[in-house]
């Protein structure tokens, strides 16, 4: 007999084409009437041009998100939220922006609405890590579950193809990490299975034509599913070394996870027997490590976290880090094979075969 628990998230999740037109109802169903909109500089005009649907409710705008959720840009928008007297934050832009927005909601409880423009899933989860002198420190907490997602497929046709491809692959990281998670149950493994499938079935398609909507739909509702999977269960190895070169190096979040997660699943290969069955599977048979890499690099992935911007030193300095306050892994840590695996991910090696 399969014995699990199964925790499930409470969510509200409007997908499809023009959904962002949907933002004022939305809004108003939530009884809320002066947004904060959230982005980064990069997509300040974008926010500003979505949030125009929210008309008179937008109290005022942020455009300072950054990756990795640093704790001096939140303090910095707290002001903001405080001097507009915000009764909600509307984040608009990939997992950066939805971190900023969970970190404004962990300290204040205000409602939150994400509108995705990637595939980093954040929307989906209760987690937030945030950094501070070089360390990324990760809470879960019901405050920082966004109330409401807009998946809007319009709004990912504007996705550099190098960022969708790596996006996509951090989404795929969660999924895999949640089939062989120590909480583990048939619901979630069935959602990481589906989410694997179909983001990696779109990615050579959108490589092919970044416009193909179809495609562009399949990858979204991939990565929904799979940022439900990083929800739901407990993460291992691969994002336990993704938040320890994020958070010492500033590494960039999905190209680093798109060069780790190769090595972390030949890392577990053994270990997760039944968790590889159905990765092989999702991904169209063969061996799961080399399938991830090789797909990744028929992608255009870069695959050596040396020209990510990994300092020389950086292999033993991370290892050191990940040792300490691990987390839980099917495959215990042993320093030596850590060590290994990260030295084959820094220069970009193919992973070896089963
Ligand atoms: P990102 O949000 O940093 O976006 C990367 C760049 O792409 C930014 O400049 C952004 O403005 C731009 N961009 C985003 N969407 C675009 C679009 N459609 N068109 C044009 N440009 C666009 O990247 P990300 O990978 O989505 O997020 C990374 C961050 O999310 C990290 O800090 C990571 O830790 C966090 N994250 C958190 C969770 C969680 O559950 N807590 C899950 C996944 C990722």
């Amino acid at each position: 007999m399969n014995t699990f628990v199964y925790n499930g998230n409470p969510a509200r999740v409007i997908f499809g084409s023009g959904t962002v037109s949907r933002l004022g109802e939305e809004a108003d169903r939530l009884g809320v009437k002066r947004l904060l909109v959230l982005s980064t500089p990069e997509q300040e005009a974008q926010a500003r041009e979505i949030a125009a649907h929210l008309g008179a409710r937008v109290a005022g705008t942020y455009a300072k998100a950054q990756m990795h959720t640093p704790v001096e840009v939140t303090a910095d928008a707290m002001q903001t939220v405080e001097q507009l007297g915000a009764d909600a934050v509307v984040s608009i832009g990939g997992g950066s922006t939805t971190g900023l927005g969970k970190a404004i909601a962990f300290r204040t409880d205000l409602p939150q609405i994400v509108v995705p423009t990637t595939y980093a899933g954040s929307e989906a989860t209760p987690i937030l890590g945030e950094t501070e002198a070089g360390r990324k420190v990760t809470k879960s907490d019901p405050r920082i579950l966004p109330e409401v997602i807009v998946y809007d497929v319009d709004l990912t046709l504007t996705l550099p193809l190098s960022l969708s491809v790596t996006s996509g692959i951090n989404a795929v990281a969660h999924a895999v990490e949640a089939l062989y998670a120590a909480e583990a149950n048939p619901i979630v493994s069935m959602m990481a299975q589906e989410g694997i499938s179909a983001i990696t079935r779109a990615l050579p398609l959108i490589q092919t034509d970044p416009q193909d909507r179809a495609a562009r739909a399949d990858a979204l509702y991939g990565a929904w599913l799979c940022g439900v999977c990083l929800g739901s269960v407990g993460m291992a190895l691969h994002h336990k070394l993704c938040h320890t070169l994020g958070g010492m190096f500033n590494l960039p979040h999905a190209p680093m996870h798109t060069a780790v997660l190769p090595h972390a699943v030949a890392y577990n290969r053994d270990a997760a027997p039944e968790a590889m069955a159905r990765l092989s599977k999702a991904l169209g048979g063969g061996d799961p490590a080399i399938a991830l890499y090789d797909l990744a690099d028929r992608l255009g992935a870069t695959m050596s976290l040396k020209d990510l911007g990994m300092p020389p030193d950086g292999v033993e300095a991370a290892v050191e880090q990940a040792m300490s306050n691990a987390y839980w892994n099917p495959r215990p840590l042993e320093r030596a094979a850590l060590k290994e695996l990260l030295e084959r991910a820094n220069t970009g090696e193919r992973p070896t075969g089963d």
